[in-house]
């Protein structure tokens, strides 16, 4: 199946079983805004437990933080949001689109990539066992030259980038005749900037209302607290605050579901280190974070980094962790060494110092910050659609059937057990409800005792839940009941007194953070 369609199914999925909704649908939605519905709520707190646990139960020297939305306008003028948080936006006179002009140039690049990948991948089926990638890499004139026309491209796009200069960006699209993939023309406008943040007004019109802006990340809020966290935590340079909340930015162009929202939620982690140490944090951060997402067991070989080349202007490193999402390889967190800037910047702009008294070495500095940033609702994506899975069912008349699993870690997953009496009488509803009435304390279950058992047990396949109970007969004698597992499909014979030990293996984030 096409990966387009794939993509499509996903997203049909998520609204049909209750993991998301267009924002405002009745009133025919609202662009690149989202609700999580009852099964996406459950998903998305248990990765946002996922990453805090792991940053602030598993390191003493990080703490957790939750500062405002609204915050003085002065710190986006010192941040830099004000004056460079712009993204180049160019239109396309036929179609009337519009676009990124970086994106354009990006995706131009990635099908570089994709023809090299291709070369790979025929020589591989060709050579079998004794191929060797690396070699075939350095050597191949096919791939050779594709990579010498990749490295140029990006050399002069990162030039432009990082000198904000937007006409050599629109003739880097003219000379590589990228077309709108709508008109599929070239009749493109010129480059220009806009601003990305969203902004609104505090206080009455009649005492003079202030212009203030909804945070476009989550970041600035741990920087200016930085001294109040420091003080009050005792806390000892190197050390980190962790910060879950939402961001706004009004995107120019926001497809591809939750991946690129105007109202979004972030995982951001600042860790505050000696001036000098900053990157072998940054490559120890790296390391960690991949880790992470790693553990989830979605396939190591869909994960790599991708370091930048254009830097932002307050970062001497710089890295992402991609994804491959059904569309590609794409950014799901951030990994920056973001040097003093902030710091100097808000003890510039508000008079105030930013430093840290270091006991150790008897003098004070400006700590140095390697930020890890991670998009909640991105991560969500990841997960569901590493998850989607359509398997071909064999059935006992030779027949074929689709079964839609969602694959969710069972830590993640929204529901970990469906508790199912096989009928509904002879009191086998009650040994159900009973089970659910004690293991509700601990995990997320579900009673269900509509339709055959074969459709409850897809339904729960559905919305990813790792685990059904089934009561019957023999459980009034026995006290056992049918456990079945939802990836493999088995069934076993267990009792009742031993579900809880089975279920919490396997379903408590402890288990998951023991592997970091
Ligand atoms: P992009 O290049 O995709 O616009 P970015 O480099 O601007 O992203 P950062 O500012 O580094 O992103 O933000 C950190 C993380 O926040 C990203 O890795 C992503 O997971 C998430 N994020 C950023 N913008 C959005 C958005 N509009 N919608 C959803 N998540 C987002």
């Amino acid at each position: 199946m096409a990966q387009d369609d794939v993509f499509k199914k996903l997203v049909a999925h998520c609204k049909e079983y209750g993991y998301v909704f267009p924002s405002s649908e009745i009133y025919d939605g609202l662009s690149a805004v989202y609700d999580y519905g009852q099964y996406g709520v459950e998903l998305k707190n248990n990765i946002k437990k996922y990453w805090w646990d792991s940053m602030v139960l598993l390191n003493e020297n990080i703490v957790g933080l939750d500062s405002a939305i609204f915050m003085h306008p002065t710190i986006w003028k010192a941040s830099g949001h004000v004056d460079a948080f712009n993204d180049p936006l160019i239109d396309n006179r036929d179609s009337k689109k519009r676009y990124r002009a970086d994106v354009l140039i990006e995706e131009h690049l990635a099908k570089f990539e994709d023809k090299i990948s291709k070369e790979v991948e025929k020589a591989r089926e060709k050579f079998g066992t004794t191929f060797d990638e690396k070699k075939f890499r350095e050597t191949n004139p096919r791939v050779l030259a594709n990579q010498a026309k990749m490295d140029e491209l990006n050399a002069r796009f990162a030039k432009a980038m990082n000198a904000t200069d937007l006409e050599e960006l629109r003739q880097i699209i003219i000379d590589n005749e990228i077309v709108c993939p709508i008109s599929g023309t070239r009749n493109w406008t010129e480059v220009r900037q806009f601003n990305l943040m969203f902004s609104t007004e505090m206080g009455s019109t009649a005492e003079g209302a202030n212009k203030i802006f909804l945070r476009p990340e989550t970041a600035q809020g741990i920087f200016v607290n930085f001294l109040n966290v420091q003080k009050t935590g005792r806390m000892k340079v190197p050390f980190g605050i962790a910060q879950i909340g939402k961001a706004f930015r009004n995107e120019i162009v926001a497809r591809q579901f939750i991946f690129r929202m105007r109202e979004f939620e972030q995982m951001e982690m600042q860790f505050f280190v000696q001036p000098g140490s900053e990157l072998e944090w940054f490559r120890h951060w790296k390391e960690i974070r991949m880790k992470w997402h790693k553990a989830l067991g979605f396939g190591d070989d869909n994960y790599r980094f991708h370091d930048h080349t254009k830097l932002a202007h307050y970062a001497n490193a710089a890295t992402d962790i991609e994804f491959r999402f059904p569309f590609g390889f794409k950014e799901v967190e951030g990994i920056h060494s973001r040097t003093d800037f902030d710091l100097k910047q808000h003890q510039q702009y508000s008079g105030k110092k930013m430093q840290y008294f270091d006991p150790e070495k008897g003098e004070s500095y400006v700590p140095y910050v390697i930020e890890t940033s991670i998009g909640v609702d991105r991560m969500f994506l990841q997960v569901i659609s590493a998850a989607y899975t359509e398997e071909e069912l064999k059935k006992e008349d030779g027949t074929t059937d689709t079964r839609v699993v969602l694959r969710l870690p069972s830590v993640l997953a929204p529901v970990k057990l469906a508790v199912m009496p096989l009928v509904k009488k002879d009191g086998l509803p009650e040994i159900a409800e009973n089970i659910v009435k004690e293991l509700r304390f601990e995990f997320n279950c579900q009673y269900d005792d509509k339709d055959s058992i074969g459709r409850r047990y897809r339904r729960q396949d559905a919305i990813g839940t790792p685990y059904c109970i089934t009561i019957d007969h023999q459980t009034i004698d026995d006290n056992t009941v049918t456990i079945r597992y939802r990836d493999s499909m088995d069934q076993e014979r267990v009792r009742i007194s031993e579900l809880r030990d089975i279920i919490s293996e396997k379903v408590k984030i402890p288990g998951l953070l023991k592997k970091l």
